[in-house]
């Protein structure tokens, strides 16, 4: 599909981020969606950068996405480490809030799939608070084997909106799989469902800046700690490729 988009792309190990900012990418994903323009958007830290490395499949699957965005901080200090560096850090989680609430304001509807029961049975009950003129064309839990009922809901529905919420490389294998059921934004956004209901706490302001989430994120839930380990891994292999190029 051909990219609506004036912007540079960065290569981090082989993977394409768009060097946007949140505001001018929150605006082109918003005149797609008044379009109906069939979009699949990434939203990629080192461990999928890393998992991309060494999963061929997943590889060219993230290869199909119209957009692939930087959501971490390892990703904004790869860019700068190979002089190329990124606007600006664009959280999955902030651009889900964000359209949310353009989604409320100009009747759109969106479809959420993932997390656990409760969680999912939760958030419809803040989305329907919170973002009162956002029609929930559906929501299924992110545990199940066959995807075949969800998408035949979705293809039914025709929401504007389909965020998958199961964490990588599920939700981007289910939408590289399904997206053409219906033609809004297919957007993958790992545990943001969890952190819309107060599931799961997001990191203070003050981590934010510091750009310090992940480390909130380990003190909170230490069982995630095994995860940090393939962040020197990313980084060595970033500086290869930059040492490589001199
Ligand atoms: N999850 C899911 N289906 C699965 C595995 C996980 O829906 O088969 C959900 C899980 O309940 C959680 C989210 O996916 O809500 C993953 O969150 P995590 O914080 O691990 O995401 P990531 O760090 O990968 O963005």
């Amino acid at each position: 599909m051909e990219k609506e988009t004036k912007n540079k792309q960065v290569s981090i190990l082989g993977v394409p981020f768009e060097d946007t900012n949140q505001k001018d990418f929150e605006a082109l994903l918003k005149k797609r969606i008044d379009a109906h323009q069939n979009t699949f958007v990434v939203t990629a830290n080192p461990e999928i950068v890393m998992y991309a490395r060494h999963n061929r499949l997943y590889n060219q699957l993230i290869h199909k996405a119209d957009y692939i965005i930087a959501d971490g901080i390892g990703i904004i200090i790869g860019a700068k480490l190979l002089k190329q560096p990124l606007a600006e850090r664009i959280t999955g989680y902030d651009l889900f809030v964000s359209l949310l609430h353009w989604g409320s304001q100009t009747h759109k509807s969106a479809y959420f799939v993932g997390a656990k029961t409760d969680v999912i049975n939760k958030l419809k009950q803040v989305v329907a608070k919170s973002y009162p003129g956002l029609t929930i064309a559906g929501t299924h839990n992110g545990y199940f084997g066959d995807d075949r009922n969800i998408v035949n809901d979705i293809a039914r529905t025709q929401p504007d909106m389909v965020f998958v919420a199961t964490g990588y490389p599920k939700q981007e294998e289910f939408i590289e799989r399904n997206r053409k059921a219906a033609d809004g934004l297919w957007m993958g956004i790992g545990g943001s469902f969890d952190v819309l209901t107060g599931t799961v706490k997001r990191a203070p302001q003050s981590w934010q800046k510091m750009h310090l989430e992940w480390l909130y994120r380990v003190v909170k839930e230490p069982s995630r700690i095994y995860r940090l380990s393939v962040l020197p891994k990313y980084l060595l292999e970033v500086l290869k490729e930059k040492w490589s190029k001199k």
